[in-house]
């Protein structure tokens, strides 16, 4: 696998990092992940600007325009003959001497990668799948897409020993959203809710998508918290990623919910998202 690392095309397996980057120390740096489908980036002039926007909360420049971020996500997929999977961007304010405090001016580390996948095949849209619910741990600035993941990893940790396939994170009695996706339900009235945006949750671009999809399809949307009860009355529930595009959900701690099959606002909504994407021109 070739990767683009500190602003040079190398394997991955040597590629290094010096130990006094603050992305290691301190996670002080931001991500975004970018699906590819059948050669397509999808979704990519919103994950760049998602990149502007996280690296410009934490006071990074960004160094690259979204022109030379598409044309370097463009050459790791031919160098990597990448038709399917992920494309991993990952920026950290730089090198420097470990202390809380930054310099301004360091170099930011730029590192890629591509993953591969089939984004567009996973088992689990026909199943469903089952998730269970965690507390949300982390800190106040959600909407941040930050490189500091413990509480994800902890959540991630749970869904591997659970046997399930997500978790959704509670703050009190609502939930906020996946531990890597964004939490959708159908209620019995027929509305689309999910939670709106603030510093609670990060701003999905699938959820984005599915959004502006949805009120294509004539669908009601609310966007508001809701509740773990919600989800139990709820006709369907589904959650959205980049990485997974949408999963319905048949089970959440144990207890059949969304009828335990997938449901009909689901499919349309998915198959309209992959739909729209093979119109997007193969790179
Ligand atoms: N919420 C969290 C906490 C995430 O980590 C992710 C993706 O990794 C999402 C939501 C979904 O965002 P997107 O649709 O942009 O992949």
């Amino acid at each position: 696998r070739i990767g683009f690392v500190r602003g040079e095309f190398v394997p991955l397996r040597d590629a290094v990092i010096p130990v006094m980057d603050r992305g290691f120390l301190f996670g002080d740096g931001v991500y975004e992940v970018t699906a590819v489908i059948e050669g397509r980036l999808v979704d990519n002039d919103h994950h760049l600007q998602r990149l502007e926007r996280s690296l410009a909360e934490i006071g990074i420049a960004n160094p690259f325009s979204i022109e030379a971020w598409t044309g370097i996500e463009t050459e790791l997929m031919r160098r990597n003959e990448l038709r399917n999977g992920l494309i991993y961007i990952q920026v950290s304010r730089g090198v420097a001497e470990r202390a809380f405090q930054y310099a301004e001016g360091l170099e930011p580390t730029v590192v890629m990668f591509p993953q591969f996948s089939r984004v567009q095949s996973n088992p689990v849209i026909e199943t469903g799948g089952r998730i269970i619910t965690v507390p949300d741990l982390r800190w106040a600035r959600r909407d941040i897409k930050s490189t500091s993941l413990l509480a994800q990893v902890m959540a991630k940790h749970a869904v591997k020993q659970a046997g399930v396939n997500e978790a959704w994170m509670l703050d009190g009695d609502e939930i906020t959203e996946g531990a890597s996706s964004t939490a959708f339900i159908v209620s019995a009235s027929n509305e689309l809710i999910t939670r709106n945006l603030s510093q609670d949750i990060l701003p999905g671009i699938t959820r984005r998508t599915i959004i502006e999809i949805a009120k294509r399809h004539g669908l009601t949307i609310a966007e508001r918290p809701f509740s773990k009860a919600d989800v139990l009355g709820a006709t369907e529930v589904f959650y959205t990623s980049a990485s997974t595009i949408a999963v319905p959900v048949i089970e959440m701690d144990g207890v059949s919910v969304g009828g335990g099959i997938p449901g009909p606002v689901f499919r349309s909504l998915y198959d309209a998202y992959l739909q729209d994407v093979m119109t997007l021109p193969a790179i």
